[in-house]
C-alpha cells in the first residue's frame, strides 16, 4: 500500500491499550466500523451493549449519559442538543392530537411558547396551573391530561412550590410527571426521591436539566438531558429522540465531561454568593421585594426549606428584585447599563454574573397577588468576588 493517500487512511498501527488519565478520551464519530456484516446486522444500539452510528452513542456520549444518572439518581440518560431540545423531547413523545399538557404559570418561557406553537398546531392544548396551589393543578387535570410540567422554582420570580405534594396529586390520578431540574442541578434536592428514605419513593417520572448552565459551567456549551427510573419510558423517549435525529457533538460532552467535577464546588459558591447579594438587596429602600427561594418571606420559601434542607440545602445562584414603582423603565433600564460586572446577556450557570431585566407583566397576567408592584430585574451571580459584585450593585444603584 504504497500510495500515501490510501495508507493514510488504512494505517495499521495501533497504540497499546492501558492508557489511563483523570479525563476520559474523546470519541468523535459519525461513522462507526463494524468488524463483519454478521456485527453490522446484529449490534443493538438501544441498551448500549454495542455502538452502530455516531447519533445512537459513543463512548464518549455514554460516560456522560451515566454519571448525569449519577448526579440525579435515575438509571437512564438521553443527551439533546439543548435544554429547550430536552423538553420538546419529552412533550413530542409523550404527547398525540387531542391530549392536554398542564404547565405552571411561572414555567421557564421557551416551554410555553413550544406548547402554544407546535404542540397546538398539532391538536395538543395546554393550560397553566398555579404550581402555589396544588388545588388548582387538582381542579385543571382532565382525562386528557397525558403530562404536567413541573419546575421548583420558577423561572425568573422563583417561586419554590410544595413539588412533593404535586408529585402527590399526579401520581394519584396517573399522569406523568416531568420536572424541569435546571436549577436544582441535581444537587439541591434528589429529584426521584423527594423524602429520602420514603418507601416506595416519592418522584417525578422525568427529570430534564440545561446542561448549558451549571453542569457545563462554562457559558460555552448547549446541551440538555432527560433523565429516567422506568426502562419503558425510557425507550420511549429513546425511540422519539433516535427518529428525531437529536445528536451532541463530541466536544461538547467534553467539555461537561471535564466541568462536572467541579460542579458541587461551583454550585455552592453561586449559591452563597447569591446569599449574601440577596440578603444585601432586601436592605435597600430600592427595591421592594428579593425572590430567592431561600430567603423567609420569598414565596413558597418553607416549601424550599423542607426539600432543600433534606439535599445538601443548595439555593443556586440566582435572585430576582422587584424595584419601587417609583422607578421608571428608563431609570431600570440606565441602572443595567451601568453594571459593570453584571453583564447583559441571557442564560446563566457560567463564570460571569449576569443581569436581565424582565417586563413581568408581558409574562404574567394577572399580575400575581404574592409579588409587589414594580420592575423585576433578574441577577445571575457568577463566580467573581462577592465584595466586588455588590460593589458593583451599589456605584450602579448611586446613580439612578
Ligand atoms: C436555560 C433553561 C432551559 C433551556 O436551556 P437551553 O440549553 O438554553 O435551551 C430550560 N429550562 C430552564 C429552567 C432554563 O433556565
Amino acid at each position: 500500500m504504497a500510495d500515501p493517500s490510501t495508507a493514510l487512511i488504512h494505517h495499521p498501527y495501533t497504540p497499546p491499550a492501558g492508557f489511563a488519565a483523570p479525563q476520559p478520551g474523546v470519541f468523535k464519530a459519525s461513522t462507526v466500523l463494524f468488524p463483519d456484516v454478521a456485527a453490522m446486522r446484529n449490534f443493538e444500539w438501544k441498551d448500549k451493549t454495542a455502538y452502530t452510528y455516531g447519533l445512537h452513542g459513543t463512548p464518549t456520549t455514554y460516560l456522560l449519559e451515566e454519571r448525569l444518572c449519577t448526579l440525579e439518581g435515575g438509571l437512564q440518560c438521553l443527551l439533546l442538543p439543548s435544554g429547550l431540545a430536552a423538553i420538546a423531547n419529552v412533550a413530542l413523545s409523550l404527547l398525540r392530537s387531542g391530549d392536554e399538557v398542564l404547565i405552571p404559570d411561572n414555567a421557564y418561557g421557551p416551554n410555553q411558547v413550544l406548547a402554544a406553537g407546535e404542540l397546538k398546531s398539532w391538536g395538543i392544548s395546554h393550560r397553566f396551573y398555579d404550581p402555589l396551589n396544588p388545588l388548582d393543578l387538582v381542579a385543571k387535570i382532565s382525562p386528557q391530561t397525558r403530562l404536567v410540567w413541573l419546575e421548583a422554582p420558577g423561572s425568573v420570580t422563583l417561586e419554590f412550590p410544595d413539588l412533593c405534594e404535586l408529585v402527590q396529586v399526579c401520581q394519584a390520578r396517573g399522569v406523568r410527571t416531568a420536572l424541569d431540574n435546571t436549577w436544582g442541578a441535581g444537587l439541591a434536592f434528589a429529584p426521584f426521591d423527594l423524602v429520602p428514605g420514603a418507601a416506595p419513593a416519592l418522584g417525578v417520572d422525568i427529570s430534564v436539566q440545561a446542561l448549558t448552565k451549571y453542569p457545563s459551567g462554562g457559558g460555552d456549551v448547549l446541551m440538555g438531558s432527560v433523565i429516567t427510573r422506568d426502562a419503558a419510558l425510557h425507550m420511549k423517549l429513546k425511540l422519539t429522540h433516535m427518529r428525531l435525529g437529536f445528536g451532541v457533538g463530541a466536544n461538547d460532552v467534553e467539555a461537561v465531561l471535564r466541568s462536572l467535577p467541579s460542579l458541587a464546588l461551583r454550585y455552592r459558591a453561586h449559591d452563597e454568593a447569591a446569599r449574601e447579594l440577596a440578603h444585601w438587596c432586601q436592605a435597600r429602600s430600592e427595591f421592594v421585594q428579593i425572590l430567592h427561594p431561600a430567603l423567609p418571606d420569598s414565596p413558597g420559601h418553607a416549601h424550599w426549606r423542607d426539600l432543600c434542607q433534606s439535599g445538601f440545602g443548595g439555593a443556586a445562584g440566582l435572585f430576582s428584585v422587584i424595584f419601587h414603582p417609583r422607578y421608571s423603565q428608563h431609570q431600570i433600564d440606565a441602572f443595567c447599563d451601568r453594571l459593570k460586572l453584571f453583564r447583559l446577556g441571557y442564560s446563566w450557570g457560567g463564570p460571569m454574573s449576569l443581569v436581565v431585566p424582565y417586563d413581568l407583566a408581558s409574562i404574567r397576567s394577572p399580575w400575581p397577588a404574592h409579588l409587589k408592584p414594580g420592575t423585576l430585574v433578574r441577577f445571575s451571580v457568577g463566580l467573581e468576588a462577592v465584595a466586588d459584585l455588590q460593589a458593583d450593585l451599589a456605584q450602579a444603584l448611586t446613580l439612578i
